[in-house]
């Protein structure tokens, strides 16, 4: 027999191996391997099995690693797709569905030293020191060395002279790591669901136990509306059907209070591993153990980030995307693969039914269940009997006026808030930019003070004193007078604002409420985020301010006002999406709002309040702001009415960059005439045009439907001669165009 082997190292090749006697019966397709290559070893995944093989002389494979194959048939197939699809090699898209922790064999199971009484009853005689350890170990029957040792204060050296004397037994036995067992989760029971719910679900039953089970379902629902409650209880009937289910959440929404609320519905009871987390916050050896549990069909349940659709759950009945329009599915590095497509092509793949979960769906899913392609769900209301707060928008254009310079709270904000912290009620404030200023500009002369790196201004960091990129994490001091040599103004000026100004400006007109920010400067551990947000629940705190990090999922009944000091910030960027991402975070952030008794309030601060993203997202009308923006997405053939691929060409050398571009242009247009509807548009400098050094041009490619696009663009990127010092990257469905 003979084992072709995708290897590790970027080939676009398989290449073929013997099977050593020694291995034969342990190599399947799907089995880790490492293998001879030229001097090297190397490691690689068995993607096929073969009678005999084209190329002469074979050398042997080395070592199996694991002893079940890692990545099953069904992945396999669905990392082949990835590849052809988002056009990268295949072993990139091998590298990307096992966790590093699994591939690299770098962490394994833990193994834990057990000490296990084996005589009953009294010892002979003793020496004292022994005699205390072995009567631990008689009372306890069987515990960890580790604990042993601590409890009789004693070496290993003691109770091995136990053993000898065959009074104790130690073996080495493998201890489980579980990322949560410190926690003590309390088991909940299914709710009875609402008429919207209840039809939710129905819909999703069915399609599990039809013939046709792979079907897509859009289960768009208001925030709080009891999403969540649909999820779990269509996860009950998969698990009724003797299946599993992977469960996608945002990263920035894996947080304990998600993960605990599907512990507690299956992990809390009789079997405690019913659900694994795959999470980056784990270590490599709990990430490691994790997955094992899945692959081994004791965790049924796999739920964590963008990379858990990889997990091993087989047989999958049932796929969950929650917040399918974050764009933290979208991964940014080859493969740049978006984990609710990957989502939907497994689903057909293995029969299993998706459900992509929103309160603002993206253009695109909604736009699919127009054209029938996915069945809509609805919840239209919250779940609890709540109403949506009230949202008010403010124009900043008057308090600009009033003020000179711009200003960050309106007049009515600030009321808003003295009023909530009198009612000893909670407010957030959210920014979607950190730091304290944006820029730091002259008056006088003009000087901007710029990234070295980037084309961008360096942000203003009051509390660190310093000028951070926000691109590259550049850090330069903060100049006293203007660096310019001509002008050394001393009355150098910050303007914008970031989430430290409107702390320190709290501070200022609030003193005596206890504000916190949260963003990632003011993050600086990983339990930070959990202490704050308990501190925050507890009333320990009356005003959060923060970015993007508190707009979602975070549920606190007491916080009755959120301000949006600039809903702008998201809106005038050069990207189609503008408009669309500012509706789905003002709706989110609006989201936090009136949780609890009291009813919410939510301020909209603007300087340009009469856009529709910002007037839809005040009524929580989604489907209106759908129906206006499907027509600007029309008008200049956007998706989802067009697909798009990104080209991007990035070198130091800007010369060299533009020449390629232009060169590949060419080859392009070349090729238009198998494509019918291809639009060409660039080559182009990146809205971004430097970034860490590099400059950027791009080339964007419209067309109809993507698979044969990406098919063409596959051969004609490959066979295109670069020259030294120039990258190209390929963007298929990006959703980052800078
Ligand atoms: P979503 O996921 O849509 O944001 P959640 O599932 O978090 O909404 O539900 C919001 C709140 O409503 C939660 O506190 C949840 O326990 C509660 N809830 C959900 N469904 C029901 C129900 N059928 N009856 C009562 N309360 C419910
Ligand atoms: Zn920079």
């Amino acid at each position: 027999m003979i084992a072709r082997v995708t290897l590790e190292i970027a080939l676009r090749k398989e290449f073929d191996y013997t099977i050593p006697p020694e291995l034969a019966g342990q190599v399947e397709v799907g089995s880790r391997v490492q293998v001879p290559f030229g001097a090297r070893k190397v490691m690689g995944c068995v993607t096929g099995l073969a009678e005999e093989s084209a190329q002469p002389r074979l050398r042997p494979l080395l070592k199996v690693v694991g002893t079940q194959s890692l990545v099953t048939p069904g992945i396999l197939k669905l990392a082949r797709w990835i590849g052809e699809y988002y056009c990268c090699a295949a072993e990139t898209a091998l590298k990307s569905v096992l966790p590093v922790a699994v591939r690299r064999e770098q962490a394994n199971w833990r193994a834990r030293l057990q000490v296990r009484a084996t005589a009953p009853g009294e010892a002979p005689k003793l020496p004292r020191r022994q005699r205390e350890v072995w009567q631990i170990v008689r009372a306890r029957g069987e515990l960890p060395l580790r604990e042993l040792l601590a409890l009789g204060k004693t070496t290993a050296g003691t109770v091995r002279r136990l053993e000898d004397r065959g009074l104790v037994r130690i073996t080495a036995e493998i201890a489980e790591r579980d990322p949560y067992a410190g926690e003590h989760i309390l088991p909940t029971q299914p709710l009875a669901l609402n008429p919207a719910q209840a039809g939710a679900l129905a819909a999703l039953r069915e399609a599990m136990s039809g013939e046709a089970r792979a079907a897509t379902f859009l289960l768009h629902g208001v925030t709080g509306s009891g999403k969540t409650e649909v999820y779990l209880q269509a996860i009950a009937h998969a698990l009724e059907q003797g299946k599993g289910a992977v469960v996608l959440v945002p990263e920035i929404a894996l947080t304990p209070q998600t993960v605990e609320r599907f512990k507690a519905r299956f992990s809390a009871g009789p079997q405690p591993t019913l659900v694994a987390v795959l999470h980056s916050h784990l270590s490599a050896g709990e990430r490691h153990d994790e997955w094992h549990k899945i692959r081994q069909g004791r965790a049924r349940i796999a739920i964590g980030a963008r990379s858990a659709i990889f997990a091993p759950v087989a047989p999958l009945g049932l796929v969950i995307v929650d917040e399918e329009h974050e764009h933290t599915y979208k991964q940014e590095e080859a493969p740049r693969y978006n984990a609710r497509d990957v989502a939907i092509m497994r689903g057909r793949m293995e029969g299993a039914v998706v459900v992509l979960g929103s309160a603002t769906p993206s253009l695109e899913s909604y736009h699919n269940c127009v054209k029938g392609k996915y069945r809509l769900l609805t919840l239209p209301e919250r779940a609890d009997g709540r109403k949506m707060p009230y949202v008010r928008v403010v124009d900043m254009r008057q308090t600009a006026r009033a003020e000179k310079g711009i200003p960050i709270f309106s007049p009515q904000l600030k009321e808003a808030i003295a009023r909530r912290l009198e009612q000893k009620e909670q407010v957030i404030l959210f920014l979607n930019r950190r730091g304290y200023s944006s820029s730091l500009q002259c008056p006088a002369c003009g000087f901007v003070a710029e990234c070295p790196n980037c084309s961008v201004s360096l942000t203003y960091h009051r509390q660190e004193q310093k000028l951070c990129c926000h691109i590259c994490a550049h850090v330069a001091p903060v100049p006293a007078v203007c660096p310019n040599a001509h002008c050394r103004n001393p009355a150098i000026r910050y303007a914008g604002l970031g989430t430290q100004k409107v702390e320190a400006a709290l501070a200022k007109l609030f003193p005596q409420a206890r504000a916190v920010r949260m963003d990632s400067d003011a993050l600086k551990r990983k339990e930070d985020y959990r202490r704050i947000l308990g501190d925050f629940r507890a009333g320990q705190i009356d005003i959060l301010v923060g970015t993007q990090m508190i707009a979602k999922g975070l549920h606190f009944p007491n916080v009755t006002l959120v301000g949006i000091i600039y809903a702008d910030l998201t809106l005038h960027q050069p990207d189609f999406r503008a408009g669309e991402r500012t509706f789905q975070l003002l709706t989110q952030v609006a989201g936090r709002a009136g949780r609890g008794d009291v009813e919410g309030e939510v301020f909209v601060q603007a300087l340009t309040p009469f856009v529709p993203a910002i007037q839809f997202a005040r009524r929580h009308d989604f489907v209106g702001f759908y129906q206006q923006e499907i027509e600007f997405r029309a008008q200049l053939n956007y998706p989802p009415l067009s697909r798009i691929a990104l080209l991007t060409l990035k070198g130091r050398n800007e010369e060299k960059v533009k020449l390629s571009a232009t060169h590949l242009k060419r080859e392009l247009e070349k090729a238009a005439g198998e494509l019918p509807g291809l639009v060409l548009s660039g080559p182009a400098p990146a809205p971004l045009l430097r970034a860490e050094t590099y400059y950027r041009y791009q080339i964007m490619l419209r067309a109809r439907s993507m698979p044969a696009l990406s098919r063409r663009l596959a051969g004609i990127t490959q066979e295109l001669p670069l020259p030294d010092g120039v990258a190209l990257s390929v963007d298929i469905d990006p959703l980052d165009l800078a």
